[in-house]
């Protein structure tokens, strides 16, 4: 393809895409293939002599769509969010032309010099504390990570090179491996399975916090103190905590790492009716959330800051020659992960929206679920199942788990919309969370209309 065609064919993707999105609610939310589908729709082998550029994009729609799961219709309910804006969309292009890595400031100064400010932008309109912003003198910052399961890893693999470093420091003929066999983490038992992976992969213990429903599933201060004193006494060293509330009894000392993963709701954060939930984020020593969830920029763009940058590069660092650049001694900026240019989305998004549009955004889901809110508490038949604080609404039939997983199954089955179940306290529920940039209030009443149609059904075939 040389630059003539490219230039035919970026127009016309580019029309392909806006007709997708714009159409995308006639389409099946949800697939209708049996797993292996794809395979017996392509050759086993690459091709030997090029396919026409025809040829691929006609296979887009006979090979690929009837395979995806299309999360941004406004018919889509389930997970969480994934962000999608054409500004994004557009950064993600050039992104692509540009084709950097940005390793170290010299390998590319605009990809490490542009994240690091769009951090900072994006810090402070968290209004995050001024320690976790690197400025022009700070000693923290943000870097972007993949997912939100990648910045819980980094930030243990940080915490635990900084605990061994520490004792070391006073102990220096301690082996290290008597010293890490002694480590302990801590998560609370509610926490996403990321967090116990992170754990085997860094080689160390993590132990659940118990939660209780009767306290909304968080952390109670009192729990973690108590278990960190008995692992202490039993002669272990507990270094981490990850959680999704602060707790200002890590007052840091304790001298653990506290790790604040507020995956989804970190986005509305932005709004200062929200930013409350961050309160004690002071007391942490490094914070991260999915831009990609919820704040319109495009997958991958996790943000994750730390107090003090020395902490990940310490944790991380490695000094081959081809490497090494003039500027290193700055410091300034940092990468912990090799990837092309997505701060460039992040400037997009932020230039193309501003902070009010953004806002303005994430009230317009916290409006709609509250909608869906009301819909489910003004029928006698269903419960809400959590307080709806942002976009995510967990409710369910009254009655019992089989009542509840056959609705669902109803739900999915008909492929109208899709939803995804959760455990709470033992009970099944469902979980409606809003998703898409176009969802309107016309979807949640036809979802809802939809949903209680299939509960009479049910109800009517099931005792509950
Ligand atoms: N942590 C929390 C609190 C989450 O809600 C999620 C996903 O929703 C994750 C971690 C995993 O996110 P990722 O897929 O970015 O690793």
């Amino acid at each position: 393809m040389d630059t003539t065609e490219f230039r035919r064919r970026g127009k016309e993707m580019v029309d392909l895409i806006a007709d997708y999105l714009e159409n995308i609610e006639q389409r099946t939310v949800y697939p209708d293939v049996e797993p292996g589908y794809l395979r017996s729709l392509i050759p086993e082998e690459a091709p030997e002599e090029p396919d026409t550029y025809e040829d691929v994009v006609k296979d887009i729609e006979r090979v690929i769509m009837p395979g995806v799961t299309h999360w941004h219709s406004p018919y889509f309910y389930a997970y969480f969010p994934t962000a999608n804006s054409f500004p994004a969309m557009l950064a993600d292009m050039l992104s692509g032309a540009i084709g950097c890595i940005g390793f170290s400031w010299a390998a590319s100064p605009a990809c490490t010099e542009l994240e690091t400010v769009m951090m900072d932008w994006l810090g402070k309109m968290l209004k995050l504390p001024e320690d976790f912003i690197a400025g022009t003198h700070g000693q923290g910052g943000g870097v972007i990570q993949g997912t939100a399961s990648e910045a819980t890893l980094v930030a243990l693999l940080a915490a635990r090179c900084r605990a061994v470093r520490m004792i070391l420091a006073s102990d220096p003929q301690r082996p290290e491996t008597g010293i890490t066999s002694k480590l302990v983490a801590y998560s609370s038992d509610q926490a996403h399975c990321s967090v116990e992976r992170a754990g085997m992969i860094a080689g160390v213990r993590m132990k659940k916090i118990p939660t209780e429903q009767s306290d909304k599933y968080a952390v109670q201060g009192e729990t973690l103190r108590r278990m960190i004193q008995e692992d202490k006494a039993a002669g272990l060293i507990p270094f981490y905590v990850r959680t999704e509330h602060t707790h200002p009894l890590l007052r840091n000392a304790e001298k653990i790492w506290m790790h604040i993963d507020a995956a989804y709701a970190g986005s509305s954060f932005i709004c200062p009716e929200f930013r409350p939930l961050l309160n004690g984020i002071e007391f942490a020593d490094s914070f991260n959330f999915n831009a990609h969830k919820w704040l319109l920029v495009n997958f991958d763009c996790s943000t994750m800051w730390v107090k003090k940058r020395s902490d990940l590069i310490g944790a991380f660092e490695m000094d081959p020659l081809y490497l090494k650049h003039d500027h290193q001694e700055s410091g300034r900026y940092f990468c912990t992960d090799n990837s092309l240019f997505r701060s460039l989305k992040m400037w997009f998004v932020f230039r193309i929206y501003g902070l009010k549009g953004l806002q303005d955004y994430i009230r317009k889901h916290v409006e709609l679920a509250k909608e869906f809110e009301s819909l489910v508490r003004a029928d006698q038949r269903f419960e809400i199942s959590a307080d709806v604080v942002l976009g995510l609404v967990c409710f369910r039939l009254k009655g019992s788990n089989e009542v509840n997983e056959t609705l669902l199954k109803r739900i999915n089955n008909g492929r109208k919309i899709h939803l995804v179940p959760c455990l709470l306290s033992g009970q099944f529920v469902l979980r409606f969370a809003l998703c898409a940039r176009t969802t309107e209030s016309r979807h949640i009443r036809e979802a809802w209309q939809l949903i209680t149609q299939l509960a009479e059904e049910v109800m009517q075939e099931l005792p509950h």
